[in-house]
């Protein structure tokens, strides 16, 4: 758990799609991956991405929002059909970032512009860092962790997560803020303890990207946010996993 791959050391260099259209500012956000060790491309347009996303595999992609053709919202909900990368979106405002909360599009973090490229690099760092748990990739631990709370099942192992024994599909992301809250049931978590169950302590973002990925477990596990079964809120604090009292 604690074992961390240098992405710039002996593992191959981790490869990271910059889909941007302004092309100064991809060039400045190239430039740092780069000097980074990252494998970087650079694209401005939306289709293009998918296609180059399909061909080489990355491992992050850095998507903004607003692009011509298939704009970064299409994009996301498109690469999430056949890619389990990391998604950071790059929006302009903070209005766009509020809209593409309420969209549900599926990333796993989120850059305001203007950012510090400095910012990114550490973001994308971060996100490496977390441990890979998928399937196929690599000799999977012996055993199985499955854990049930009421009408939810989730195996910890297998990494999949079913309610009333239907399946439910969950982002990388979605599925590591849930298993931290299902690996200590009953404890509530700050918003600050759950990303540094899931991002490490490297964390520097901003603490409210909890809500918006528990804000998407709930809606796939069909958890009523206003009275809630799986995941409860408690107030001025976090979250923790169970029925409510
Ligand atoms: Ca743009």
């Amino acid at each position: 758990m604690n074992s961390v791959d240098d992405v710039t050391g002996t593992t191959p260099r981790a490869r990271v799609l910059v889909v941007e259209d302004e092309a100064p500012l991809a060039r400045l956000v190239a430039s740092y991956l780069t000097r980074d060790g990252f494998d970087v491309e650079v694209v401005g347009d939306g289709t293009v991405a998918l296609e180059r996303a399909r061909a080489v595999p990355p491992d992050v992609v850095v998507l903004d929002l607003g692009l011509p053709g298939t704009d970064g919202i299409e994009v996301c909900r498109a690469l999430r059909t056949f890619s389990e990368c990391y998604v950071i979106m790059l929006t302009a405002r903070v209005e766009e970032l509020d809209r593409l909360i309420g969209l549900k599009v599926g990333a796993d973090d989120y850059l305001t512009k203007p950012f510090s490229p400095r910012e990114l690099v550490a973001r994308v760092q971060v996100m490496l860092r977390r441990p890979r748990r998928l399937a196929g990739a690599g000799p999977q631990p012996p055993g199985v962790d499955v854990r049930e709370i009421g009408a939810l099942r989730i195996d910890l192992t297998a990494r999949e997560v079913w309610v009333e024994g239907r399946s439910v599909d969950l982002t990388r992301t979605e599925f590591d803020v849930l298993a931290a809250l299902v690996r200590a049931p009953r404890r509530a978590f700050s918003r600050e303890a759950l990303l540094t169950e899931v991002w490490g302590e490297g964390w520097v973002g901003d603490p409210h990207l909890v809500d918006v990925h528990l804000g998407h477990v709930r809606r796939k596990l069909g958890d009523d946010a206003s009275a809630p079964v799986f995941v409860q809120t408690v107030r001025g604090f976090g979250y923790r996993l169970g029925p409510g009292r």
